[in-house]
């Protein structure tokens, strides 16, 4: 759990230097200067005590790697240092991530308010999955703060939301919903995977945990599915007891400890790891965090030229008669170009949609026409991606849902990547002639 910060004395590292270098430190046995992969699944406890230690939680280090493993530590330490937070617990995949941490804060009979802009995959596991374990989420229209207030009751014990929604490019006033969240006690829960922490990091507005899909542009090359889960350590589970009793009454399998007292900022994160991870099982591979530590490396350099060529392609698209409305924040017309500036002054992201004046069909031919652009249901890899949610990613939901979500039957979901943008213009000219 160390902070690299801590150890780099006056002076603090940027992002681009911590996006190389958080977590990581030479192999102290053979010198590798890159993160080896361990891949192993256990390791040798020095002695019987050492052993009763590392059970009880009394000390830090390596037991079975379900729990912990030391390629997907340096990938959790980044990732927190990154958002600014205490520390961070990875997961198979974001929507494990996401799983774990509401099992880290529900009861069943518990519910929570999301936004209802949010991946079709999530409002999915929330509406339909997660009712099976006795959780309910009510969704709200995020583009007024106060619909969150509204629907928070007694059971409310958290608050979801993405600040750059996917697949509607709705940008949502985060410092607004941080401040409900305040208000009622619960910690507000932002998924953060299509703005990155390199274009905003929703601890410095007020959120408390972060959830990601590392599998997108953190990992970058579409190679690798993870989640993260990170902690602000500013959250007050001791204050809010009554709320919380996962994190705040004894847990008899590790003697009677209490995770908010023994743990501290880290709490959460020790919760999700020693009870959802042992219990659940969906760690990450050692394999997956090494390829997505290798592709963090280069965040910084692929988000600027990610929203380089997506600025771009929106104003090219934006001119084109075929198509009928595009949805990016970073277009002056858009209602969400003011958030966008003050959220992700960088830029908008690289995923956002457009809708086509030919409806259905023409959505169908288009995917079905590009040639440069890859027809699959992903986001935020180097190539461009291209995708119709009304036949694909939203077809579960109902008409009213896929509409609410920005999802019709005329809208069309790009991913751009970072080809040369002449090329991709190119591309998606010829589609949509
Ligand atoms: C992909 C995605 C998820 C789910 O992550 P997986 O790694 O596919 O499980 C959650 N939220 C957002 C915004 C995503 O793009």
């Amino acid at each position: 759990m160390a902070d690299d910060r801590k150890n780099s004395g006056p002076h603090q590292y940027g992002m681009e230097t911590r996006t190389i270098h958080a977590g990581a430190r030479p192999d102290p046995v053979t010198g590798a200067r890159n993160t080896p992969i361990y891949q192993t699944t256990s390791y040798v406890f020095d002695d019987a005590e050492h052993a009763a230690d590392l059970f009880n939680l009394q000390t830090f280090g390596f037991i079975y790697s379900r729990l912990t493993n030391p390629t997907v530590s340096v990938l959790e330490e980044r990732i927190a240092n990154l958002e600014d937070g205490r520390a961070a617990v990875c997961a198979a995949s974001g929507h494990a991530a996401q799983f774990l941490a509401f099992f880290s804060l529900l009861e069943p009979g518990d519910e929570f308010v999301a936004s209802r802009n949010l991946y079709g995959g999530s409002i999915t596991q929330f509406g339909v999955s997660f009712k099976r374990l006795g959780w309910t989420c009510h969704f709200v229209d995020p583009t007024d703060p106060e619909n969150f207030r509204k629907a928070i009751t007694p059971k409310t014990k958290g608050i979801f939301i993405e600040v750059l929604a996917n697949p509607g490019g709705v940008i949502v006033d985060l410092e607004a919903v941080a401040g409900v969240a305040k208000d009622a006690g619960i910690p507000l829960i932002v998924d953060n995977t299509l703005a990155t922490p390199y274009l905003c990091q929703p601890f410095h507005w007020g959120a408390d945990l972060i959830v990601h899909s590392t599998t997108k542009f953190l990992s970058g090359h579409g190679t690798s599915l993870g989640g993260a889960i990170v902690e602000s350590g500013k959250f007050d589970w001791a204050a809010n007891a009554d709320k919380f009793p996962t994190m705040t009454e004894p847990d008899p399998a590790y003697h009677g400890l209490t995770f908010a007292e023994t743990f501290g900022d880290f709490g959460f994160t020790m919760k999700t790891r020693a009870v959802g991870l042992r219990d659940f099982g969906p760690c990450m591979s050692p394999t997956n965090a090494f390829y997505t530590i290798t592709g963090m490396e280069t965040l910084h350099l692929r988000m600027d030229r990610h929203i380089e060529n997506a600025q771009k392609i929106a104003e090219f698209l934006d001119a084109h008669p075929a198509v009928d409305w595009v949805s990016y924040a970073g277009l002056p017309e858009s209602p969400y170009h003011d958030l966008a500036k003050k959220y992700l002054p960088k830029g908008a992201g690289s995923v956002f949609t457009c809708g086509l004046k030919g409806g259905y069909e023409a959505g169908v031919r288009m995917v079905e026409g590009v040639n440069l652009f890859s027809h699959l249901a992903n986001v935020g890899d180097t190539r461009s991606l291209i995708l119709h949610p009304a036949s694909t990613t939203h077809r579960q939901l109902t008409d009213e849902q896929r509409a609410a979500a920005g999802a019709g039957p005329e809208v069309i979901r790009l991913s751009i990547g970072l080809e040369t943008a002449d090329d991709l213009m190119y591309d998606l000219d010829q589609a949509l002639a």
